[in-house]
């Protein structure tokens, strides 16, 4: 009957574990999946999908035309009757097009994007239907979205909200629906979305920056900022994907047992793409040009089957718009080619994770790109006075900058290896630094000589023709200047990059319109123009030497010594959000225009209670493949080994069977540490989770998850990381790392 039971229990094992065998066959027998080649050049079918101004001057009155261009580009509101006219030509161009549907899409506080999706036919009042979109439609429409986050903003106002057309960015159409980019506010006027009050920090940076730039050239009327996105991506493949439960849910792996072999031998990055791969990136390419994004760049990345993709920049609103864009795109096309995409920021533990980096640039509508060094004396210290004043802006808000970035997936990378630490500071290069330098210690004098005489001698304020060299980078740093612009690196993989660039480009406009008055009151006292930049410039080196830090990031000395510096090293991402409501926070957000207090309280309550929610589905799911994968599997495996105990105790000697034994006893004994450790500390994360649910207040909720229930979810993961190792291959149900990570 031993025999009988044992036959019996391997076969329930060997069904129990098929899901992962299937999947792994299935993803060995992958064929690449061929690629419908377009017959033109992108050139030919680029933004096809897209309402440009090309399309705009085809489809609509040549009045309505010059009217919506001016509009869009002086940032004017439209009338209900040029709507009207906007919306019959766009109606014509989207069902030439194949369009039936349209939506109002936008940026919920949720992440991601949200679309109700309505089809153009109205009555046509003869008992059949006419296609119509009218203006009001176009402009403005009241989603049913109550049960979208608002952090008790809609409670407190008993409003409703309503999303209204932002006219600087196109529509464009996707599957065959007919996307309207819109903004989401409430009747009260309080921002429910990520595009509102990017829009208005846009605004805040374009009106300072201007006004700065004009010292040197009085032409320039706007500055725009600039963002080129670099999207860090997993493909797993789809079966492998299906038969883990922990992707499918949270797109993490929450347990696996890193593979022997991973990034050691850095063999992935910029290696050949994998056949089946590059079909996929054809394929979104193709897709992208369609919608006029301008993929650019493809490359494998540090880990194995970690990728990147990344477009031409563009000016930051459209970025950000094309970034959410891409995001659903690559999910879809991922689908067609039997992969699915992981946009996590760390779906696996030991290897790399994903980033987003923000580079970001300000430039004026006359063509200069204002973080470019130039030739001349007078563009240097342009350069020089908007680098000090980026500077001066990230030190001040270096902690709401972080916050910026801090999300419960994100915790995992920053601090973590291979990632930025969790404190911002910038990286200049060695040049800069001299070039820091040397101005800090210049001599009145010497400022006078170049406030007077530009153009001739510089002494010591001149600043070299900076050729910023490639090899002059530090991957470690979450900020670093890189040439001509400034790389976010810090920003996670699923976020959307509005919140990091609604920080940033509000804090730099305060600094610059701060920056402006201290000029301004110089210029007042008779100082020279120049003279007075230079002392303000001078004057911000000094103060903002603590940001600065080109060594190594990842290094401990460094968490020592920016704790000296005052940087902001909070590591808990619920308390990480304290930073918004700051009273420096507060008033640089309102001054600019960006928030009103009422809406970062209401924003901050969304955040945590996001937090909370992430970790409670996280634990969940972990304290359900814990208890009924991996328990009874280790359970059967151990009983396995006692079964084969007793029938070497019955063959062997005594003396001979306690040597062979005593290893497998050992063995069966620690599978009973682990298993018994696993039931232990999922007993523990539940009741830490109980707790938690109890507080009423989301910030102690979020920081209670934080403190108890995360760590028991790390202690759980390890003992069954630890039980990978032991258990029978056959028998383990979770498609293992070196399967998820190597087959392609
Ligand atoms: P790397 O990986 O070396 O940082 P990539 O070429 O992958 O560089 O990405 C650089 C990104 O930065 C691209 O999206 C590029 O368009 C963008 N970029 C280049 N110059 C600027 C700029 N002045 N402002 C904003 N983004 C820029
Ligand atoms: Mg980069």
């Amino acid at each position: 009957s031993y025999t009988f039971f044992n036959q019996l229990s391997s076969l329930i094992q060997i069904i129990m574990s098929s899901l992962r065998f299937k999947a792994v066959a299935e993803a060995f027998d992958r064929k690449v999946v061929p690629v419908e080649m377009p017959k033109e050049s992108p050139e030919v079918y680029y933004a096809d999908a897209v309402f440009n101004r090309q399309r705009m001057f085809e489809y609509l009155p040549k009045k309505t035309f010059d009217q919506l261009i001016d509009a869009i580009d002086n940032k004017r509101p439209i009338s209900r009757e040029l709507a009207d006219s906007v919306a019959a030509g766009m109606k014509r161009w989207a069902t030439d097009n194949g369009a039936r549907h349209y939506t109002h899409w936008f940026h919920p506080l949720t992440g991601g994007t949200a679309e109700k999706h309505d089809s153009f036919i109205e009555h046509d009042g003869k008992g059949g239907v006419v296609e119509e979109f009218t203006g009001k439609l176009l402009v403005q429409q009241e989603p049913d979205a109550s049960s979208f986050p608002n952090g008790g903003i809609r409670n407190t106002f008993e409003a409703r909200g309503y999303s209204a057309w932002d006219i600087s960015s196109p529509v464009f159409i996707l599957n065959e629906t007919l996307c309207i980019p819109t903004i989401f506010i409430s009747y009260t006027g309080e921002s429910l979305d990520f595009k509102t009050p990017l829009l208005r920090a846009l605004n805040a940076v374009d009106k300072a920056a201007a006004e700065v730039a004009r010292y040197f050239d009085p032409e320039v009327k706007h500055v725009m900022s600039y963002l080129g996105w670099e999207q860090e991506y997993f493909l797993v493949d789809a079966s492998l994907f299906s038969a883990r439960p922990d992707l499918v849910m949270t797109g993490r792996t929450l347990m696996g047992h890193e593979s022997a072999k991973n990034q050691q031998l850095e063999d992935h990055y910029f290696g050949s793409i994998p056949q089946r791969v590059q079909a996929f990136m054809l394929d979104l390419e193709i897709e992208c040009h369609k919608l006029g994004i301008p993929a650019h760049t493809r490359h494998n990345e540090v880990a194995p089957n970690q990728f990147e993709l990344a477009p031409i920049f563009e000016e930051t609103n459209l970025a950000n718009d094309h970034n959410l864009l891409i995001m659903t795109l690559m999910d879809t096309v991922a689908r067609k080619h039997n992969f699915r995409v992981l946009l996590h920021e760390k779906p696996f533990a030991g290897i790399n994770g994903s980033g987003k980096h923000n580079n970001w640039s300000l430039g004026t509508d006359t063509g200069t790109l204002l973080f470019s060094p130039g030739k001349t004396p007078r563009e240097n210290l342009r350069f020089m006075a908007f680098f000090a004043n980026v500077m001066a802006a990230v030190y001040r808000h270096n902690g709401l900058l972080k916050a910026s970035i801090s999300s419960a997936t994100n915790a995992h990378r920053l601090g973590a290896n291979e990632a930025p630490p969790a404190i911002i500071s910038i990286f200049t290069g060695s040049q800069i630094a001299e070039v820091l330098d040397r101005l800090e210690k210049s001599t009145d004098d010497d400022l006078i000589t170049f406030a007077g005489k530009e153009g001739i001698d510089m002494g010591v304020a001149q600043i070299p023709e900076i050729m910023l060299d490639n090899t002059d980078r530090n991957r470690t740093s979450p900020f670093a200047f890189t040439g001509n612009r400034f790389e976010f690196r810090a920003v996670g993989s699923s976020a959307n990059c509005a919140s990091a660039m609604i920080a940033l480009n509000a804090a730099v406009a305060e600094q610059l319109a701060e920056f402006k008055k201290r000029v301004d009151a110089r210029v007042d006292r008779e100082e020279s123009l120049y003279h007075a930049i230079l002392e303000e410039v001078k004057a911000l080196i000094v103060e903002c030497k603590p940001i600065h830090f080109d060594g190594n990031g990842y290094s401990d000395e460094w968490k020592e010594e920016a704790a000296r510096r005052g940087l902001d090293c909070e590591t808990s991402v619920p308390r990480i959000f304290d930073a918004y409501l700051r009273p420096e926070s507060v008033e640089m957000f309102e001054k600019t225009g960006v928030f009103s207090k009422l809406e970062l309280k209401a924003r901050n309550e969304i955040k945590w209670e996001t937090y909370t929610k992430k970790i409670q589905i996280e634990s969940r799911v972990l304290g359900d493949l814990a208890l009924n994968h991996i328990v009874p599997v280790a359970t059967r495996y151990q009983s396995m080994l006692v079964d084969n105990l007793v029938k070497l105790k019955t063959l062997f000697p005594v003396a001979k069977g306690n040597a062979l034994t005593a290893r497998d006893l050992g063995t069966i004994e620690n599978i009973s540490e682990h298993l018994c450790a696993i039931k232990e500390e999922t007993e523990r994360m539940t009741n830490a989770r109980k707790q938690a649910n109890h507080l009423t207040c989301e910030r102690e909720k979020a920081i209670a998850y934080h403190d108890n229930v995360v760590p028991a979810m790390e202690r759980i993961r390890q003992h069954i990381d630890k039980l990978e190792l032991m258990v029978d291959d056959e028998m383990w149900p979770l498609p293992k790392y070196r399967e998820m990570l190597f087959i392609r």
